[in-house]
């Protein structure tokens, strides 16, 4: 279990948004939804080729969601360029919404990155990030939809969840 052990996590955010996790039926209208590149790196793990995702040059202002169950995830004003090919942000939207894993796949020992509700893979997160946190959430474009501020942001699992903030 140690790999595995995620922090507790609390039912609702700090910033108010319900973390239990989709039902089952609701997971497959989800991933229902989703393309092949996007099950791959959201289900299985995977990680898109640096300077190919949409996300990268995006400089909206907005929010960052998860592409399966909506839970904003990062916000553009926390958004930086690394110069790592894959979009990157210094702090989450909630550090209630984003888990920390260990992942000592291919040889390395990382820290992964899954969003807290539906345990969709997002990226990982390294420690040689900017100021005030030092963080480099390193994410995949596939594992994010953005939403333009003011958009009021989706809420997939119906849950009431606040929106717009
Ligand atoms: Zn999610």
């Amino acid at each position: 279990m140690t790999d595995t052990a995620a922090t507790k996590r609390p039912d609702v955010s700090a910033a108010g948004y319900s973390l239990q996790p989709p039902s089952k039926d609701q997971m497959s209208s989800l991933t229902a939804g989703l393309d092949p590149e996007e099950i791959r790196v959201l289900l299985h793990h995977g990680t898109e080729r640096p300077f190919c995702g949409t996300l990268l040059d995006n400089k909206k202002a907005g929010t960052y969601v998860c592409r399966l169950c909506g839970l904003p995830l990062f916000s553009s004003q926390h958004k930086f360029e690394s110069g790592s090919g894959w979009p990157s942000f210094f702090q989450p939207f909630d550090n209630d919404h984003v888990t920390n894993l260990r992942d000592s796949s291919h040889g390395m020992v990382r820290i992964e990155n899954r969003c807290a509700r539906c345990d969709g893979h997002l990226g990982h997160v390294f420690p040689d990030g900017p100021p005030p946190t030092g963080a480099r959430y390193c994410l995949n474009s596939a594992s994010m939809e953005f939403v333009d501020a003011g958009t009021p942001l989706p809420d997939r699992l119906d849950r009431g969840d606040p929106t717009g903030h």
